[in-house]
């Protein structure tokens, strides 16, 4: 059995706004990972299954290795069809926003999603939720939206309506957001939740190869290139830094996606605890950040203080405006401020 994590409260209330809702709308944050697809998909199977108008509109494209997800061919790719996806926002009577905790993360979408008359519900396993929906499920000491989602359907009392498609994703989210149940996957409900997953017949080892085992032949020369020649160890800080520019990347013609997972490898070195990877974005004029730790370091921290950003206690992300040099020192005097910390044990 399942704790019962979310409201009873939470859950009635739900029930009554999605037997209410006509026009669904479903929306993740910038730069979709497999749990925001995960979550987003999950969600838009089951609520098919419920004979729903829904449609999942995210801010822009989401990378190779996830295209393959049953529902994502009618994925609504804001950046490339604004006007229609306008339109969906502003008449939905409910707007589900996924994985994400405030609006700034959906981007160019903000605006509208802000605006819309829909009722609004989040789902959403980030820290601090913002106060911008009408239902608020966040729980950020689950590891996955995908997992809270699956756990949403059950407390609805339909477990039965979950297809073996919407398990995919389910699980596809689950594992992404856990690096294939390699951290915040202490929980042993994840398994329990595995093993009803595959009872709808999902192949969890496919499902793994297609996200983890189809890249390009680029990507891993642009793996091997980035962690001879860039990667840079702090061993008095027990942390790493790799970055990559602009240039660079068109050297191994980077595709969207190419990069990620970088950012843990340095983590495989003996008491390095924490990571950053900076990489000039090709899309918008500013240098991404991810960063990422073992054990009690807050990476969430140090995003939040140094790169406008923020996330999870080991994974997090910001964003930095100004040239490579500079983040690199931000990136320094990060590590100085921090020094008690990262010296602690890992
Ligand atoms: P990634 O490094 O995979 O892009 O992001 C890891 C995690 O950091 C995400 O799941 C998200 O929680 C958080 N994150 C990434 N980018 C940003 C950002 O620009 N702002 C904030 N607040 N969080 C971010
Ligand atoms: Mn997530």
């Amino acid at each position: 059995m399942l704790s019962r994590i979310i409201t009873q409260a939470n859950i009635d209330h739900v029930e009554k706004w999605f037997e209410k809702a006509e026009k669904i709308v479903i929306v993740s944050h910038v730069s979709p990972d497999g749990d925001a697809i995960g979550s987003s998909l999950g969600l838009w199977h089951f609520l098919q299954s419920q004979d729903k108008n829904a449609t999942v509109v995210v801010p822009n494209s989401f990378p190779a290795f996830l295209q393959w997800m049953p529902g994502a061919e009618d994925i609504i790719i804001y950046n490339k069809y604004k006007e229609f996806a306008d339109k969906l926002i502003q008449e939905a009577d409910l707007i589900c926003c996924l994985d994400f905790n405030v609006l700034s993360r959906i981007d160019e979408m903000e605006e509208v999603v802000k605006n819309a008359t829909a009722r609004k519900l989040m789902v959403d396993h980030h820290l601090y939720p913002g106060d911008f929906c009408g239902i608020t499920i966040s729980h950020p000491e689950i590891s996955s939206t995908s997992e809270l989602v699956f756990r949403l359907i059950c407390c609805l009392g339909n477990f039965e309506d979950i297809t073996k498609e919407g398990a995919e994703c389910i699980y596809t989210g689950m594992m992404t957001d856990t690096g294939g149940f390699t951290y915040n996957s202490n929980n042993r409900e994840i398994y329990l939740i595995i093993g009803e997953l595959l009872s709808k017949g999902i192949d969890k080892d496919e499902i793994y190869r297609r996200v983890f085992n189809t890249h390009s032949e680029g990507r891993l020369r642009l793996m091997g290139y980035v962690l001879y020649d860039k990667m840079q160890v702090f061993s008095q800080f027990n942390s790493a830094l790799i970055t990559l520019t602009r240039s660079e990347q068109r050297r191994f013609q980077y595709a969207k996606g190419d990069t990620e997972g970088f950012v843990n490898i340095p983590l495989s070195i003996k008491n390095v605890c924490f990571s950053v990877f900076l990489r000039e974005d090709t899309e918008k004029n500013m240098i991404k950040v991810s960063l990422r730790s073992v054990g009690t370091f807050p990476c969430n921290q140090v995003a939040a203080e140094f790169f406008n950003g923020g996330g999870h206690l080991n994974a997090s992300g910001g964003e930095f405006y100004g040239t490579m040099e500079e983040a690199v020192k931000v990136f320094k005097q990060a590590l100085e401020k921090y020094k008690d910390l990262l010296l602690a044990k890992k």
